[in-house]
């Protein structure tokens, strides 16, 4: 579904995504993880070309990555990406945040929109907040909104950067329960976090990432339990 072929990318002088190779299958669950400034959300962005790369090739669904025009806007209408800091539109109700994509980009019936978003927010236990908006939630919450509004597109993706870190502690877990569910359900997820239960629990693969390199991409239990380069050993002793 999504596939890096030797993927370089600078910042100036700063070569911040290394000979990136990496493959993601239908339905798989990938959690990329590693210390900051490795990479990781540069990564993520060139996968749906917030950030454009220098060289290689990354491939959606065996399709390369359009450089702009409709589409691009297609293919990021293929690739769902759920922030940090949830990004939902301030001005707008829970219930347009996730109607407004499907909507404008899919051209789909508004009434259709909204039964689908409304069921989406069943999914992921907001629906009762629908016509509130996003500041007049939790944290949480906000997280659960713009998961919902990353579903309703029918990405053949989602990519999560993070998603908890901005969390109060006893958020965390409402967020990482609707991610698990979706991992179930059979969504090809790219995670980038450090909630090692999530990667033992949810993923496929754990992608450790350090100066732009990817250094490790194995089983969680590979991983963990005897990871092979010092860098993750490292990293490892600093988190758990
Ligand atoms: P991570 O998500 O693993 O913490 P990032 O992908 O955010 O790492 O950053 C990787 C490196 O690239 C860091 O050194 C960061 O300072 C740098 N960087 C990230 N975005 C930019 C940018 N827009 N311009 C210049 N440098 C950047
Ligand atoms: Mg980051």
């Amino acid at each position: 579904m999504v596939q890096l072929t030797k993927v370089n990318k600078y910042f100036g002088d700063l070569h911040v995504l290394r000979d990136i190779d990496l493959s993601v299958g239908s339905g798989e669950v990938v959690v990329v993880i590693g210390p900051s400034g490795s990479g990781k959300s540069t990564l993520c962005r060139t996968i749906n070309r917030l950030e454009p790369i220098d060289s290689g090739e990354i491939r959606i669904d065996g399709q390369p990555l359009p450089a702009e025009g409709r589409a691009l806007a297609q293919l990021r209408a293929d690739v769902g990406m759920v922030f940090q800091s949830f990004n939902l539109f301030a001005h707008k109700t829970v219930l347009e945040n996730v109607t407004l994509g499907p909507i404008k980009v899919r051209k789909k019936p508004k009434g259709d929109a909204e039964e689908k978003a409304m069921q989406l927010l069943r999914r992921v236990g907001v629906a009762n907040q629908a016509t509130k908006y996003p500041a007049q939630l939790s944290g949480g919450q906000q997280q659960r909104v713009a998961i919902a509004r990353a579903l309703a597109m029918e990405p053949k993706v989602i990519l999560f950067d993070e998603p908890t870190s901005a969390l109060d502690p006893e958020m965390i877990k409402e967020v990482l329960d609707v991610m698990v569910d979706l991992a179930r359900g059979g969504m090809t997820m790219v995670v980038v976090t450090h909630e090692m239960g999530f990667a033992r629990n949810a993923a496929d693969r754990v992608v450790f990432m350090s100066d732009g390199q990817i250094l490790e991409d194995r089983t969680p239990e590979e991983f963990f339990d005897a990871p092979r380069t010092d860098r993750a050993k490292d990293f490892l002793s600093k988190i758990l």
